[in-house]
């Protein structure tokens, strides 16, 4: 029998599409207009609900995407000959083209590595310390992912060495939450825990990942970080003139309380994908799978075999690696038919 070579998708978490409740909200703000730029009703219930849910009064702002909000609030939080002290794997690093550097008129990122792909403390305070000379870049910013771009969290105690650091140094804490409500939901943590309360200064969180058609939340806990960050966006072609169209579907999520059911889905989806593979002979854990991403290692004829029979996912992550990443709406059908098209992809290798 031919294989089914019908695209099944687990690149990542944006291979989805909108959740009913972004839907929902999505269409409900469709019917009747209202003022452009962020002016509307949505956009204030939609940031009046970010300070609730945070427990705090933040400044809150609507961009497209994550490039744009992790560069835009980097260059927020430092000037051009500032640095931003990253993990080597950091999306900011690897995979925004520049996008920081750029807006920041030339910040520059020092990256450090770190197991799991986490910074560490001892990390930071080498790249601080290593240099004290005007010649180097001041370190004033450290960026940490969270959960990180291998799916792997920071703990609340981890943060707060982290914290203990950057006080010792006078840095700021951005967090690029691409996969924020992940990490609560794995975390069992509130939003304020995993923020304000262990000295996060802005985060960047997504909406795009979690269910929304794009759309992502910046909140600033410090606010002395945003002055003019309006101008700031818009000068970046990121503020949206029906910004309503991102701000409600945002609003769907979190009055619904989506923006954690989903990720708690995402995350129990992700376990269950572990628990299937790994032990599969062959099948090796690269990093432990602790919010909704799956990585192993698997023997390269394996990979052709499973990208033959549509299977998409990523193998960025060096020689056998694979990352098969699960959202909001996928399913154990497609897990369990990912887990046999495994097995025998395995037997044939
Ligand atoms: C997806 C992602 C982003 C945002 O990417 P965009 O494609 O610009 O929306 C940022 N950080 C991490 C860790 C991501 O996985």
């Amino acid at each position: 029998m031919e294989p089914d070579c019908t695209p099944r998708y687990l690149a990542s978490d944006n291979t989805s599409g909108i959740c009913p409740e972004a839907m929902e909200y999505l269409l409900e703000a469709n019917r009747s207009d209202d003022l452009a730029y962020g002016n509307d009703s949505w956009t204030e219930r939609a940031a009046d609900r970010f300070r609730e849910l945070f427990d705090y009064d933040c400044d809150v702002f609507f961009v497209f995407n994550g490039t744009a909000a992790n560069s835009l609030t980097l260059a927020a939080m430092g000037r051009s000959y500032h640095s931003v002290i990253c993990h080597e794997l950091a999306h900011i690093e690897t995979d925004e083209c520049g996008g920081p550097e750029f807006f920041s008129n030339g910040a520059k990122l020092l990256t450090s590595p770190g197991e799991h792909g986490k910074l560490t403390p001892e990390g930071i305070e080498a790249l601080v310390t290593k240099r004290s000379d005007i010649h180097y870049p001041k370190p004033r910013v450290i960026s940490l992912t969270q959960a990180t771009e291998v799916g792997t969290l920071y703990s609340l105690d981890e943060l707060r060495a982290i914290r203990a650091m950057a006080d010792k140094h006078d840095l700021r804490l951005h967090m690029d939450g691409a996969r924020f409500a992940n990490a609560c939901a794995a975390l069992n943590v509130s939003p304020a825990e995993l923020t304000w309360q262990v000295g996060i200064d802005a985060l960047c969180f997504s909406g795009t990942k979690n269910g929304m058609a794009m759309g992502e939340a910046i909140l600033f806990f410090n606010r002395e970080l945003s002055e003019d960050f309006a101008y700031r966006c818009k000068q970046a072609g990121q503020l949206a003139s029906k910004m309503r169209f991102i701000a409600a579907p945002w609003l769907g999520l979190l009055e619904s309380g989506a923006w954690r059911t989903n990720a708690e889905h995402a995350n129990a989806m992700a376990r269950y994908l572990a628990d299937g593979l790994i032990g599969l002979p062959g099948v090796e854990a690269m990093f432990p799978t602790q919010a909704n991403s799956v990585f192993v290692s698997l023997p390269p004829a394996a990979i052709a075999e499973l990208k033959a029979r549509g299977w998409t996912f990523y193998t960025f992550i060096g020689a056998g690696g694979a990352r098969f990443v699960c959202s909001w709406n996928t399913t154990t059908e497609l897990l369990d038919t990912l887990i046999n098209d495994m097995r025998d992809a395995l037997s044939q290798a």
